[in-house]
């Protein structure tokens, strides 16, 4: 449905980190690859490549431990090469080197991932706006509503500025959407749009 895709190095202690760092941002409509996952596939790291030519932004992770890795240091490089942008992730600005040593990143908070993720919807947004084509929303959420029995597809469309979605988050306060099928009601995390609840709905009689 929408082509865009990006693509996560990270060091090879690293992988359940990219995993919750994107864990709900996979709910949007984009492509996520995770390099240490594509291996579990059975390619190998260095066929990964294509993936990283075709990504329209490729995310590094750079922790303490992870910042030297050979493959992350390579795949930035590989990146820059294809003139494919870099986002980098960091612990601390100095673990940044190479390449993307005075790029602008996101400031990874261990003790706050909440924080951290909303920081990388934000570059998400920047960077892949507008997703697909530009007769859907600019940045949407779509799923099967998971109602028994119900059909409907739910489509919630982003169109708050992150800043009013962070105070949405600070506030506790839900981003909504009905299914328009069984009236059933989604609420996801304004902040990180990690799926919250359901209230369920009711088909209509026929
Ligand atoms: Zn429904």
């Amino acid at each position: 449905m929408i082509d865009e895709t990006v693509y996560v190095t990270h060091g090879p202690a690293d992988l359940s980190l990219a995993q919750d760092l994107f864990s709900t941002i996979r709910n949007f409509p984009f492509t996520v690859h995770v390099a240490m996952e594509e291996l579990e596939s059975g390619r190998s790291r260095s066929e990964l490549g294509g993936r990283i030519a075709n990504a329209d932004l490729v995310v590094a992770l750079f922790t303490e431990d992870g910042a030297t890795d050979a493959w992350l240091n390579q795949e930035v490089g590989y990146a820059v090469a294809k003139g494919v942008p870099v986002l980098p992730i960091y612990e601390s600005p100095d673990d940044r080197g190479g390449y993307v040593a005075d790029t602008e990143g996101v400031e990874l908070q261990r003790d706050d991932l909440t924080v951290t993720v909303f920081n990388l919807v934000c570059r998400l947004r920047a960077a892949l706006a507008p997703l697909g084509a530009l007769s859907v929303p600019n940045w949407f959420l779509r799923f099967p509503c998971s109602l028994d029995g119900c059909d409907g597809t739910v489509t919630i469309e982003v169109e708050r500025s992150q800043k009013d979605l962070w105070r949405m988050h600070e506030h506790n306060q839900p981003v909504r959407q009905d299914c328009k099928t069984c009236q059933s009601s989604y609420f996801f995390d304004a902040g990180t749009f990690g799926f919250l609840h359901r209230e369920d709905g009711a088909l209509p009689d026929d």
